[in-house]
């Protein structure tokens, strides 16, 4: 077999380096960067290639080459050709370069796109998009990509079956983005848990009266996220007679209908116990007024006065 074998291809490094340098056609040189079992001869073969796009195949290629040799094949390559090599098919052997051609970019439009493509496969795919998504600093991209985002961070997308993986990735790095985002858009602070989120809303509510935003102050009274401060402003916007401000709440965090009977059957005798607590601060009766089994929970009219 050795016979038809190119020098390039023997197990002699020195002896394959030199049957590199006769060459000097493309397409050889695409061979011996992606078949030689010599990676600094992969290496040197890679740096001849003199067509762009060659180069670029060398460094997307799902063939197993060395990252170091994939690296070599982008150098010089534009912002465009690095964002499509960004965006190239997911394949177990392409997910470093991928993340090393975003590390390399820095056009920010270009980064969104590789942000916004969603290729069939899961957690690979997901951190190459996150990395794009984290270089992106304009806000109007950002909230655009955040838009985009909005089904998989609500888990609504599911895809392939390593997309259970990716979700994870994806919903920090719109977290992250969100972060970064100057006066993120209201709906957005509403799907963030973070303590921004919650300023950001505090600050939302100024602007907010009724019966204009009743809808959105009703949304915030609704999220288990926020805690008390924030509901019992939001309840203050609303008119005294709103039966909205009828509906019970925990006395500790504002989460309307959190405060919920438990039972167990750990008694000795088989007795079943009572008690009531919020399932979202997991707290109980607040002044000990109450016997464990009584419903502690409040009105949104009573947090409003509190
Ligand atoms: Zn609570």
């Amino acid at each position: 077999m050795g016979l038809f074998k190119p020098a390039w291809m023997g197990k002699n490094e020195a002896r394959a380096m030199r049957a590199l340098d006769k060459v000097c056609d493309d397409e050889t040189l695409f061979q011996i960067a992606t078949e030689c079992p010599h990676a600094s001869v992969q290496l040197r073969a890679a740096s001849k290639i003199q067509n762009r796009l060659v180069r670029l195949d060398v460094a997307s290629t799902s063939r197993y080459v060395p990252l170091k040799v994939r690296k070599a094949a982008l150098e010089g390559a534009t912002e465009r050709e690095l964002c499509d090599v960004a965006k190239c098919g997911p394949h177990p052997n392409v997910g470093d370069i991928r993340l090393e051609a975003v590390r390399m970019m820095s056009d920010e439009a270009l980064l969104a796109e590789v942000a916004a493509t969603v290729h069939d496969d899961g957690g690979q795919d997901a951190s190459v998009r996150a990395a794009a998504l984290g270089k992106v600093g304009d806000r109007e991209l950002l909230v655009g990509l955040m838009d985009q985002y909005r089904d998989i961070y609500l888990g609504k997308v599911k895809r392939g079956p390593y997309e259970g993986g990716g979700d994870p990735v994806i919903k920090e790095a719109v977290v992250n983005a969100y972060e970064r985002v100057e006066r993120p858009p209201f709906e957005w602070s509403m799907l963030v848990q973070s303590e921004k989120a919650s300023r950001n809303i505090m600050h939302d509510l100024d602007d907010m009266a009724f019966p204009e935003d009743r809808d959105r102050i009703l949304a915030i009274l609704s999220t288990a996220a926020f805690g008390k401060p924030l509901k019992q402003k939001a309840a203050s916007l609303l008119p005294d007679d709103d039966p909205a401000l009828d509906e019970r709440c925990c006395p500790h965090c504002g989460t309307v209908g959190s405060v919920r009977s438990r039972s167990s059957c750990s008694d000795y005798w088989g007795d079943s116990i009572g008690w009531y607590e919020c399932s979202v601060c997991d707290q109980d009766d607040p002044g000990g007024t109450k016997r464990k089994d009584e419903d502690f929970s409040i009105t949104l009219r009573e947090l409003r006065d509190m």
